[in-house]
């Protein structure tokens, strides 16, 4: 077992590749997982393994979509379970969202092992199982979704969904909250609010903002969403990648 200690310059990503490799030891995780660990550690390092400005400001708008949505659904898979179970369970409970488990590399032993896992941490439903609808334009079993869940959303957050079922859950008219360190990446590019952030920071950040946002009138609400722009977000965050420009103050995306 890896042992790291907390002063370690590097603790948080080495804590963060040692979840992902339990979930793989557990069932939770695909070996491709591990592939998309390293691609997202790669953007990390490069943004400084910190929230930025344009990300917080991302967090804010997708927490404001959630709280404005008449049926919001948190997709989960397997890295995302085994990276923040935990804190994707206290968001769907702060925004009344469900959770469904989605995989791109689709078992049902792995489906099942997800299922458990967030009932250990305490999610009461959790939809995947069913898998009695379909996203149109994808093959069978990629395609593969809860009728009365994704199927039904209006607002979906999908952590490091794969960029053609992104694309077809937006062609689908839903709005799409997206966590991908990429910003190149087609999910991010496809979204409508693309949160270029790692997932264990992104999480609890859109739950802190919809704990503040949750006395807020709609119209407050509205105003959130409607002073977001996602090409203005990419923008920014691929000046933090290239530039190592710290986008905290760039006027833009303020609400
Ligand atoms: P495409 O351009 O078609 O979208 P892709 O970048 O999605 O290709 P993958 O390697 O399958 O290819 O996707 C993994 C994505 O998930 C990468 O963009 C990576 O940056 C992102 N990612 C990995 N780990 C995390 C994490 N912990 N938090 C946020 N994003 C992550
Ligand atoms: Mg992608």
């Amino acid at each position: 077992d890896v042992e790291v200690p907390e002063s370690h310059p590097r603790y948080e990503s080495l804590l963060t590749r040692h979840r992902i490799e339990e979930g793989v030891e557990k069932g939770i995780t695909s070996r491709q997982g591990l592939i998309a660990q390293g691609r997202g550690e790669a953007f990390d390092y490069l943004l400084g393994e910190r929230t930025t400005g344009s990300a917080d400001a991302a967090a804010r708008a997708a927490a404001a979509h959630l709280l404005l949505a008449d049926h919001p659904v948190l997709s989960v898979n397997g890295n995302v379970a085994a990276l923040c179970p935990g804190e994707l369970v206290e968001l769907a409970e702060v925004v009344g969202a469900d959770l469904e488990v989605n995989l791109f590399n689709r078992t049902d032993e792995r489906m099942r092992a997800i299922v458990d896992h967030l009932r250990d941490h305490g999610a009461e439903a959790v939809r995947g199982l069913t898998a009695d609808g379909r996203i149109p334009g994808i093959d069978h079993e990629r395609a593969k979704v809860d009728a009365e869940g994704i199927g039904d959303a209006d607002v979906v957050l999908v952590p490091l969904e794969d960029g053609d079922r992104a694309e077809a859950l937006g062609a689908m008219g839903k709005v799409e909250l997206v966590v991908d360190l990429n910003p190149m990446s087609r999910s991010a590019q496809v979204a409508t609010v693309p949160i270029v952030d790692n997932v264990i920071r992104a999480i609890p950040n859109v739950t802190r903002h919809a704990r503040d946002l949750a006395d807020a009138s709609e119209a407050e609400l509205h105003a959130v969403v409607d002073g977001f722009d996602a090409e203005t977000t990419l923008a920014a965050a691929e000046r933090a990648i290239r530039e190592g420009v710290d986008d905290e103050g760039d006027g833009e995306n303020e609400s």
